[in-house]
């Protein structure tokens, strides 16, 4: 696991060394991981050794903005890391290795001493990706063999649609997705990620309803910006996700829709880092706590936002203003709902 930085960081060094083993042997289930943003820092490095004779300034200087902490002001530099990242993982050999270091930083014991891994159950999260080195399918193959390496009860793929991609793009990816769980891939669900300011999500709706007629969970990424209008949001709530990413922004008339929408996936430091929500205490959690709505924390890209899922779990447990302060019995119940949420029931 790499090093923690930031508010999580902050959070986890203000805990007792009794709350850490609690809050470390809590089960946990991680539902909110792109695989390409939570490559360990050190694989990525290994893979740019490896790149090297081709190695861009854009790939250095995005490097060097890894290693030392990205400062994102904006949107546009978080989603601006990505190529740089993108052009290390072109290959299925690359694919495997990012695949294999982020389920190992997830689910391996994390070497703490305790014998607990991150999590006790991970749903990454990936767009299928053609480069002039694999197909769409050859990529999904490559991290569906990793996946698959742990069992069903531990580690599961969700695929990715990204709004930025055509028509036909998001057609072909749901029908991909819909192939390899029918071929018995451990495919559990399908995702909609991106530029949340790109894309008509309206002309999404026809191939995102086909997700559940295929028995696949269906989560999206909603109103994650101030730019996400009610038309945006209503027409993925349309499709009535089994889960939601993010509801950074969701107006009070949407909040009332999404009363039926299981699960709300939280992502403490992204959205803080990300400076799309000022501080804990204005975060919009407190309505999910304050209303006994279903939630589970998640990392979102844990190498950017340098988090950890304890990291995570520490802003809850920590007391104000590096923590929510909640009691060891309300992160317990969290958690919980967390496992509950998951698209292939760990428990079964
Ligand atoms: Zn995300």
């Amino acid at each position: 696991m790499s090093e923690i930085a930031g508010p999580a960081a902050a959070a986890l060094a203000s805990l007792s060394p009794d709350d850490v083993l609690f809050l470390q042997a809590l089960p946990k289930a991680e539902l909110h991981a792109h695989l390409n943003g939570s490559i360990p820092i050190k694989t990525l490095l290994e893979l740019a050794q490896q790149h090297s004779p081709t190695q861009s300034s854009e790939v250095a200087d995005t490097l060097q903005k890894l290693k030392s902490g990205a400062v994102l002001d904006e949107i546009d530099d978080f989603f601006s890391l990505m190529p740089a990242i993108y052009a290390l993982t072109s290959t299925p050999e690359a694919v495997t290795t990012a695949t294999r270091a982020v389920l190992q930083s997830f689910l391996n014991p994390t070497g703490d001493g305790t014998g607990s891994p991150q999590c006790a159950y991970l749903e990454l999260r990936t767009t299928p990706r053609a480069t002039a080195h694999m197909t769409q399918e050859r990529y999904l193959t490559a991290v569906l063999d990793e996946v698959e390496f742990y069992p069903a009860t531990q580690a599961a793929l969700i695929v990715s649609v990204d709004r930025r991609m055509s028509d036909l793009d998001v057609e072909e990816c749901v029908s991909l997705a819909i192939e390899m769980k029918n071929r018995g891939r451990r495919v559990v669900g399908v995702d909609v990620c991106g530029d949340p300011r790109k894309g008509d999500m309206q002309s999404f709706t026809q191939h995102l309803l086909r997700v559940k007629g295929a028995g696949l969970g269906l989560t999206v990424h909603i109103a994650e910006c101030t730019e996400n209008t009610t038309e945006d949001s209503l027409a993925l709530l349309s499709c009535r996700p089994d889960r939601l990413g993010h509801t950074t922004f969701l107006s009070d008339e949407l909040k009332a829709l999404i009363r039926l929408i299981p699960c709300v996936e939280i992502c403490l430091s992204s959205n803080i880092l990300g400076k799309l929500v000022a501080s804990l205490d204005t975060h919009h959690i407190h309505y999910y706590l304050k209303n006994n709505h279903p939630i589970v924390i998640c990392t979102d890209d844990a190498l950017p936002f340098r988090t950890s899922c304890l990291g995570e779990y520490s802003l809850l447990l920590a007391q104000p203003p590096l923590g929510l302060g909640l009691s060891r019995g309300d992160v317990t119940r969290i958690a919980r709902m967390g496992m509950d949420a998951a698209f292939s029931r760990p428990c079964d």
